[in-house]
């Protein structure tokens, strides 16, 4: 290896082994669900996005199998090329559908969604207003557009209205994650949505982690908020509650058609295999359906949340089966994290720089398929290792 090159790599990784906090990839040798094997040991599962349980349904694999028979493997070429196929065609008219909008368009990926959607329609002359909490993917297709852009305070519509009566753009946009990825806490869709009106500014949102279960019918924050038509971009995944790989962005049709010309992450990438586009619309199929799944998702959801609260965690301002326990430390968050692990419970430290400095913590995410005895398990671990690291009391 060229030998200065050699030397930058070591040098850098030194520098994260030294602060503590070197990210390692860690290898699943099962399927993803409420319990996983990781090197021939089982562990109870608490940081996947599968809310539903969904990833590993047989209905999603009977789909893409099915799905796989008729239409092949791999698209062969970029939707506009010659990589459109029947399967990614029903996926967006399903999602439509069910949003309620007049068009959807699949992305490959959340963060491809969120970097083509920001960098196609915003431009050097526009304002970005976005929350200082959204998502990577977002954070970077706002630097990608070159646009002017303003962060404000999480969730601080003062602070918002503040920066709408000052800051100015040919066109202006407030983007923001409707159900926030680290802190499980939810965007107020409606104060934003009213601002908006007030001072003549699109909004984006992103769902990630509302899709598919927030709102009566799944269908996100925007349905919790009543604010469905008042949404000028609506975009979400489909790699979370609806258990399969990709994401959405649903609105008008002529947004649709823009996109579709103008957003190079969707112009210069191959289609996603048609077998993954059977899987998203039978994720769909079923979240519409299925009312139950959902009914125990929140279930469980609320149980734990009591509980911690019960065993003196700081679990924030969550809302969601997305539930922080708080910590502060980075070091110490991953030492938490280290001895979960070890008690067969895997659940990650989040820190810097995917969270403010000061602010690790435990990222819990609890699903539909954690039965009881899962619930509790995890529990009694939580409280001995909390009382040793003197996080309770
Ligand atoms: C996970 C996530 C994404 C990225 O979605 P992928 O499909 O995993 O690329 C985008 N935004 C938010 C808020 C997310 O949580």
């Amino acid at each position: 290896m060229n030998k200065s090159f050699d030397l930058f790599l070591t040098d850098e990784l030194k520098k994260v082994e030294d602060r503590g906090i070197k990210r390692h990839l860690r290898t699943l040798q099962s399927p993803q669900g409420p319990k996983v094997m990781i090197d021939g040991k089982e562990y109870l599962n608490f940081c996947s996005n599968d809310y539903l349980g969904l990833a590993n349904d047989k209905r999603l694999k009977d789909a893409a199998k099915e799905c796989i028979t008729k239409e092949g493997l791999g698209s062969g070429a970029s939707r506009l090329v010659c990589g459109n196929l029947s399967a990614h065609v029903e996926l967006e008219k399903s999602l439509a559908e069910f949003k309620g909008t007049e068009s959807a368009l699949v992305f490959n990926t959340g963060y491809m969604a969120n970097v083509g959607i920001i960098s196609a329609l915003f431009d050097r002359q526009d304002m970005i207003f976005a929350d200082k909490l959204n998502h990577a993917s977002i954070v970077d297709g706002i630097l990608l557009s070159q646009a002017k852009f303003k962060r404000y305070p999480h969730n601080d519509m003062g602070a918002l209205e503040e920066l709408l009566k000052t800051e100015t753009g040919k066109k202006r946009v407030i983007i923001t994650d409707s159900v926030f990825s680290m802190d499980g806490d939810l965007a107020p869709l409606d104060k934003i949505v009213e601002l908006a009106k007030k001072y003549d500014c699109l909004v984006m949102i992103d769902e990630a982690h509302a899709f598919g279960i927030m709102g009566k019918n799944g269908k996100g924050l925007v349905e919790h908020f009543g604010v469905e038509k008042e949404i000028d971009i609506q975009m979400g995944t489909l790699s979370k509650a609806v258990g399969s790989f990709g994401a959405y962005v649903c609105g008008s049709s002529k947004l649709k058609t823009f996109l579709v010309n103008k957003a190079r992450s969707f112009i210069y990438t191959t289609a996603l295999p048609p077998s993954v586009a059977a899987a998203s619309k039978m994720g769909i199929d079923i979240i519409r359906q299925d009312l139950a799944l959902r009914q125990k998702l929140w279930d469980n959801t609320k149980m734990l949340h009591q509980e911690l609260k019960r065993l003196g965690f700081n679990i924030m301002n969550t809302e969601t089966p997305i539930t922080p326990i708080f910590v502060g430390d980075a070091v110490e968050a991953i030492h938490f994290s280290k001895k979960l692990f070890e008690a067969g419970i895997l659940i990650s430290a989040i820190r810097p720089p995917t969270v403010p400095q000061n602010t690790s913590r435990l990222r819990l995410t609890v699903t539909a398929g954690h039965a009881k005895e899962d619930m509790m398990q995890l529990l009694s671990v939580l409280e001995r290792i909390g009382k040793e690291l003197c996080l309770i009391g």
